[in-house]
């Protein structure tokens, strides 16, 4: 088996890294920079989605395990002093492969149609004012959205940002994509529906743009601006993302530990 470390950059995620490699190396675990099986993420949530985003092309080829330096993640399972049960465990344990659902955007330009992917949301804000759009479901026109912004979130992204938004938590087996609203404006004109839609694997959404529009754009923590959009489609995304579990870490559990903040003895 061979790995690859995605690391915060700060003092004590460059330190985990580097025992990690001597750790690995003593137990027969190869460094693959280029192509490696596993993705370990030493940092936060921040840091998976970043080594998500950074492997992307090879998505359907790798797993990633994540190591947290401060609290319990939503990704990131493994504790700062359990680097070496980790290894032991990777060097010998066949891991279980969870997979889970992605959003996948697809920007419709002059220029043609750019794809991207978001592991927990994908947010669309309006730069010099409210966001002004329709939103169409399945081809047909659904509301008229007038307000700071939209969230699509995949059901792992359903405990981020959307859960901040009122959005509901959804199980991650749920192959669906949450839709929550920004702050939206309701008058005769702009009619929202208020709460937030879940939509199935079969379905999608389009959003499409006022003319000239800035708006500002996320796919999880990477932003851009852009002038040039006339709609987006989102739908669930035909590839998944792979986690290696190597000891049970149910989602109700990482819920409960979250934001209820009691264990079950
Ligand atoms: P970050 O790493 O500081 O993450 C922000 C917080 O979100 C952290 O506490 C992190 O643990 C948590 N988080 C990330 N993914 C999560 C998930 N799937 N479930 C539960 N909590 C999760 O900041 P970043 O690197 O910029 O991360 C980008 C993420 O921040 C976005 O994907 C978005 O979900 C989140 N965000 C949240 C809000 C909000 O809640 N108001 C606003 C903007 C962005």
């Amino acid at each position: 088996m061979n790995y690859v470390i995605v690391d915060r950059g700060d003092q004590l995620s460059k330190e985990l890294a580097d025992r990690f490699h001597i750790l690995a190396a003593a137990n027969g675990l190869k460094r693959n920079d280029d192509t490696p099986e596993m993705v370990i993420s030493i940092g936060g949530d921040g840091t998976l989605l970043q080594a998500f985003h950074s492997h992307i092309d090879r998505i359907a080829d790798v797993a990633f395990i994540g190591v947290h330096t401060g609290h319990l993640g939503f990704f990131a399972d493994w504790k700062a002093d359990e680097l070496e049960q980790l290894v032991n465990m990777m060097a010998n344990d066949e891991p279980r492969i969870v997979r889970y659902p992605l959003a996948q955007i697809e920007l419709v330009t002059d220029e043609g149609t750019s794809s991207h992917v978001a592991l927990n949301e994908f947010t669309i804000k309006g730069v010099d004012g409210t966001l002004v759009a329709q939103i169409d479901i399945n081809d047909e026109l659904f509301e008229m959205f007038r307000g700071d912004g939209i969230v699509v979130s995949t059901p792992s992204g359903s405990t981020a940002y959307n859960k901040s938004l009122g959005g509901a938590v959804i199980h991650p087996s749920i192959e669906s994509l949450q839709l929550a609203e920004i702050a939206s404006i309701n008058n005769r004109v702009y009619r929202t529906l208020g709460s937030s839609v879940l939509l199935p694997q079969h379905h999608h959404c389009d959003i499409i743009s006022r003319k000239d529009q800035r708006m500002q754009l996320a796919f999880d923590h990477l932003n851009m601006t852009r002038d040039d959009i006339h709609s987006i489609r989102c739908s669930v995304a035909d590839r998944k993302v792979s986690f290696a579990r190597y000891r049970p870490f149910p989602f109700w559990t990482r819920v409960r530990e979250a934001f209820l903040g009691y264990d079950v003895k």
